[in-house]
């Protein structure tokens, strides 16, 4: 499939994202994609964060990871891809030790917060939403978490899960940690800030489900195009989870892929449109790292 070989200056980490997929191993949750990195020539590591939610919390559990990685392996820095929530666990990761990153690059990243998690949290807050509205978004989202993982009995804790996601609460951590985020809404932020490079892209849901071909039969594809209902302000772009504009973050490489949330992961297992190779995705970014001495 990929005939690349490329070999980073710096190993690249796949920082995972929200809920953690607790019966699916980490190295397995970017499916196929750390075995197309090592074949092309990248060394690769996944750490393994625990399903905390808070962005920060992650992201100190982030950074020891890395620490006791670049002890082992005698490497000074390291390429973060984060995807979703993991976007932001790099971000802080970046801010608080940029001398130990060369790069953040955010996959479908929330970086101005998710309008479902937004939709959700109102349906939380009594009196909010009529009862049986917020009592069906609630319900429906349990069952999200519960495909995700694969675990039906998946014990839930939605609103500590959800600060950390809603569009207010991401604005607040986006105060204390604006590196890379871009200037005005829908453009570019800086592609370098206190030496470390940034760099985003993400998806859009595209189209009919027809168009979506072996895609349609994905669960999670359907509990997405569901949740792209939600949005009020990125109604017309937004991968289900994350708007298009709110994906932003450094130098944007595209943010209208025709790609799910969990398809910028290759999920469910490799259950994507035909017309899009996520995995194919990430080998190229890591030669885009490469031609850019990372
Ligand atoms: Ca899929």
């Amino acid at each position: 499939m990929n005939d690349i070989q490329v070999t980073t200056k710096y190993p690249i980490l796949l920082v995972h994202g929200l809920f953690g997929f607790d019966r699916i191993a980490n190295f397995d949750m970017f499916y196929g994609i750390v075995q197309a990195l090592e074949k092309a020539g990248c060394r690769v590591h996944v750490p393994a964060l625990s399903g905390v939610h808070d962005n920060e919390t992650r992201g100190e559990q982030l950074l020891l990871q890395i620490e006791s990685f670049l002890k082992r392996s005698g490497y000074l820095k390291v390429n973060l891809i984060g995807h979703s929530q993991g976007a932001l666990t790099s971000r802080y990761a970046a801010a608080v030790r940029p001398e130990l990153i060369a790069s953040v690059t955010s996959v479908s990243g929330p970086n101005h917060g998710s309008e479902v998690a937004d939709r959700v949290r109102e349906a939380l807050t009594p009196g909010k939403l009529p009862e049986r509205q917020a009592a069906r978004l609630v319900s429906g989202f349990a069952h999200f978490l519960a495909l995700l993982s694969g675990n039906p009995g998946l014990p839930q804790d939605p609103v500590r899960a959800l600060d950390a996601l809603t569009t207010e609460g991401v604005a607040h951590f986006n105060l204390k940690y604006p590196q890379g985020l871009p200037g005005e809404w829908g453009s570019d932020g800086a592609e370098q800030v206190n030496g470390v490079n940034y760099y985003s892209w993400s998806g859009c849901i595209q189209g009919s489900l027809r168009s979506e071909g072996q895609n349609a039969l994905d669960p999670l594809h359907l509990a997405l195009r569901g949740y792209a209902l939600l949005f009020k302000r990125e109604t017309a772009q937004n991968d289900g989870l994350v708007g298009r504009y709110s994906s932003h973050l450094g130098k944007v490489i595209r943010s209208d892929y025709p790609l799910d949330h969990v398809d910028a992961i290759n999920q469910t297992a490799g259950l994507v449109r035909k017309d899009v190779d996520p995995v194919k995705l990430y080998v190229d970014h890591a030669a885009f790292l490469y031609a850019r001495g990372l």
